[in-house]
């Protein structure tokens, strides 16, 4: 099927059935079973199976016409085609439907207090309660984005003691609402609260919520990762169309919400978008040091830019990821960083303050408080910088003493 064929179904699709004024779960209940809010889903889920580069001509007749689509979020980025990949039939029939209609919101219970760069060390435990065939879980979950709302989380817990660490461990689809699950949130010194804490006290979920083989959660585990790292900015993708009716109002409301913990994360970014500006509206751009940082901030960003493109034509044709995906998220560090030296630059000590009494009422300090986040969220540089050197340079792997030997007997840190 080529684009003109694809964008004349979806146009006359959306023109038989836009409908702002139904309420947002029934307009999506529509998309859900049409496949046109998935469109590069397979047939089978909700989807039309077609290829990236036709999904995008769909998303523009959306665009278009002002139609509501799926919602923004961990659920659609990360869970849903985790479980598209990994998940049996029975769980893709009964959970991907809620995360597009957006009944369902998801977080990401991965990180531990022990276990970030680790994550294959952690140590909370799910336990087989024979009688009621659940898995009963215990232990302490750290950074997770948006726990505070989510009905589910995606839960990597160890399984088996008795095995190395990469193969005692188990992804389930925990369902939040329990009273074994309590989450508190974390203040960042950027003054959002965007993570939480989860404390996991017997909490129970069903042996039938294990995403993939019980024991292979790692190999699932990297499918999430893989879509993180691919697309660790698409969480801010969710934008609430312009006009009114029942279903826009809803849209908005809940795009209020699921983007409340990314409301600075253009500010993670180092806004280089703002230099120039704030260069001639400081009158620094006179200043050929500030000048030339300012040129080389640009061309960093630029290439990095390209190289985000190149990576995902590569995967708009079907490409398997190659080089330019490894080093994009590395460079969307390098860029925050850069930005936030130029942005120093510029406005000098008054950099500091923040709130209203601060360059661009405080934008300027928050990006300063807010860059370091790039470079550890999804993976530190130095993890990323380990994979470039191993998997695309092929370099020797770093020594580990862990890997081989029963995760049991692996001596660790107690907490
Ligand atoms: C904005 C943001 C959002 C996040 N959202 C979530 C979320 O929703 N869910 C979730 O589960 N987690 C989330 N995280 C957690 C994130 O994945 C971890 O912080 C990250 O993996 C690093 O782990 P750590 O903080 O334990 O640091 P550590 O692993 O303790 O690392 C400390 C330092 O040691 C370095 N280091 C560690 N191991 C090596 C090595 N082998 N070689 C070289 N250097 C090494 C690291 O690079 C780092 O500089 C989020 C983090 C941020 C900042």
């Amino acid at each position: 099927m080529d684009a003109e064929q694809v964008r004349r179904d979806v146009r006359a699709w959306l023109e038989a059935n836009w409908n702002p004024e139904l309420s947002l779960v029934e307009w999506r209940a529509k998309l859900a079973d049409s496949g046109w809010g998935c469109p590069t889903w397979p047939v089978a889920w909700h989807g039309r199976g077609l290829p990236a580069a036709l999904g995008d001509v769909v998303a523009e007749e959306f665009e278009r016409i002002g139609a509501v689509s799926t919602p923004g979020g961990g659920g659609m980025s990360l869970a849903a085609p985790t479980i598209l990949e990994h998940g049996s039939d029975e769980l893709k029939s009964r959970l991907l439907r809620p995360i597009i209609t957006g009944e369902a919101t998801w977080c990401q219970l991965f990180s531990e207090p022990g276990s970030g760069s680790d994550l294959a060390g952690l140590t909370t435990r799910a336990e087989l309660d024979p009688v009621t065939d659940e898995y009963v879980v215990n232990g302490q979950k750290l950074w997770s984005t948006s726990a505070h709302h989510a009905r589910f989380g995606m839960l990597l817990a160890r399984t088996n003691w008795d095995v190395p660490k990469h193969r005692g461990i188990t992804y389930f689809a925990l369902e939040m609402q329990q009273p074994g699950v309590v989450v508190k949130p974390l203040r960042q010194m950027n003054g959002y609260a965007s993570f939480n804490e989860v404390f996991l006290n017997d909490a129970r979920v069903p042996a039938a919520n294990a995403i993939g083989e019980v024991g292979n959660g790692w190999t699932v585990a990297l499918a999430t990762l893989a879509h993180e790292r691919r697309s660790f900015d698409a969480l801010r993708a969710a934008r609430a169309p312009k006009g009114h009716g029942r279903a826009l109002d809803e849209q908005r409301r809940e795009t209020a919400e699921i983007m409340a913990p990314y409301v600075w994360y253009p500010q993670r970014a180092g806004r280089a978008d703002l230099v120039v500006e704030r260069a001639k509206a400081t009158g620094r751009n006179a200043d050929p040091v500030v000048r030339q940082e300012i040129v080389k901030l640009l061309s960093l960003a630029r290439a990095s830019e390209w190289t985000a493109r190149r990576a995902k034509a590569a995967r708009v044709l079907g490409r398997p990821p190659g080089p330019e995906g490894s080093l994009g998220k590395l460079y969307a560090s390098e860029v925050a960083r850069a930005c936030a030296r130029v942005h120093t630059l510029i406005s000098g000590t008054d950099s500091l303050l923040a709130g209203a009494d601060g360059p661009l009422e405080g934008i300027i300090a928050e990006i300063l408080l807010s860059v370091p986040a790039v470079s550890i969220a999804g993976g530190t540089d130095e993890i990323q910088r380990n994979i470039v050197s191993e998997r695309v340079l092929g370099l020797p792997k770093d020594p580990t003493l862990d890997a081989d030997r029963p995760f049991r007997d692996v001596p660790r840190n107690r907490l």
